[in-house]
């Protein structure tokens, strides 16, 4: 997490008088007799947050018309929800810090001062159990749990962290996969450009599908996994920007598409095709397609970190 973003989160902690987690910038603790959680689904995008709660009410959960009727009370709410014991209350993105840090602490209030109202009762978000329950972060999600089930799920993740270490990569089956994957990323390219485009939007879908591919098919995505996946990125926007270009021979050219492709050297060579405009187009096409690819890949390996992480909010350990 960057400078700028931690210091969001910490401004909006002291204003909602909660406490900061460094690691996730969740914040958390309590209000009123309640534990709350208030997280950016997108922790690197600060302005759209929810908080949540784990409470029950004894004779029924939290109606529709309820959570509509709280939303409609304060601007600054989208949405008041309850799945099994966990309430959430979704705010309305807003840049502007000052206005996002009031519309929070007045939503915390109101939410707080509804619950009691309504005789919710703070409970774990698993067992329901109603005494000591502490907010914690698992693989990228955000629970509150008691003691026991806390305990749990640390095992459980340990344990399916211990089976996927023992699992075995399939590297040629892997490079399959990431091939197939890839294909989705030529397309996509080809697609794009045929249009008269070049987008980001395409190296994401080459990342996200190569990355898929090579775990699907190759049992695990290892760093080796990882390594191999980009050069098969990398060499798929060489090949889709010349099958792009043998579409737009053939049909000039009027032959077929297999001859364009394979007279696209001999092309360069002879300077049908300029040079300049060739290796212009392909240089804007690697740099939209590295902006697509790099942030998916970077987030593909976080995620991959994350998922074997479990700890209570405010004592995580250094990162792994
Ligand atoms: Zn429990």
């Amino acid at each position: 997490m960057n400078r700028v973003i931690s210091n969001r989160y910490t401004q909006l902690a002291q204003a909602a008088g909660l406490s900061m987690d460094p690691n996730s910038g969740a914040l958390y603790g309590r209000r009123g007799p309640y534990d709350v959680t208030v997280f950016a689904p997108n922790a690197s995008y600060p302005y759209a947050l929810s908080a949540v709660v784990s409470a029950i009410r004894p004779n029924a959960p939290l109606t529709k018309e309820e959570g509509q009727a709280f939303s409609a009370n304060l601007k600054i709410v989208s949405g008041l929800t309850q799945n099994g014991s966990v309430i959430t209350m979704s705010l309305k993105s807003t840049p502007n810090q000052r206005k996002l840090q009031e519309g929070l602490t007045a939503a915390l209030d109101a939410l707080i001062s509804f619950l009691m109202q309504g005789g919710f009762q703070n409970c774990c978000q698993s067992c329901g159990r109603q005494d000591v329950v502490a907010p914690c972060y698992a693989g990228g999600a955000y629970l509150h749990l008691c003691p026991d089930c806390y305990a749990n799920l640390q095992q459980q993740v340990a344990m399916n962290d211990a089976q996927k270490q023992q699992k075995k990569e399939n590297v040629v089956a892997g490079v399959v996969g990431a091939l197939i994957g890839s294909l989705l990323g030529v397309a996509s390219i080809v697609i794009l450009s045929q249009l008269g485009y070049v987008a980001v939007v395409s190296g994401i879908i080459m990342a996200v599908c190569t990355l898929k591919g090579y775990e699907l098919l190759g049992g695990k995505l290892s760093n080796k996994g990882i390594i191999i996946g980009v050069a098969i990125m990398l060499i798929m926007t060489f090949f889709g920007d010349r099958v792009d270009w043998a579409i737009v021979v053939a049909r000039e050219l009027g032959i077929d598409f297999a001859t364009a492709f394979q007279g696209i050297s001999l092309l360069l060579e002879q300077e049908i095709i300029e040079a300049s405009t060739y290796w212009g187009n392909l240089v804007l096409l690697y740099i939209f397609v590295l902006i697509g690819i790099v942030p998916t890949v970077l987030g593909a390996i976080r995620s991959r970190k994350e998922a074997s992480r479990v700890y209570c909010l405010g004592q995580a350990t250094e990162q792994r």
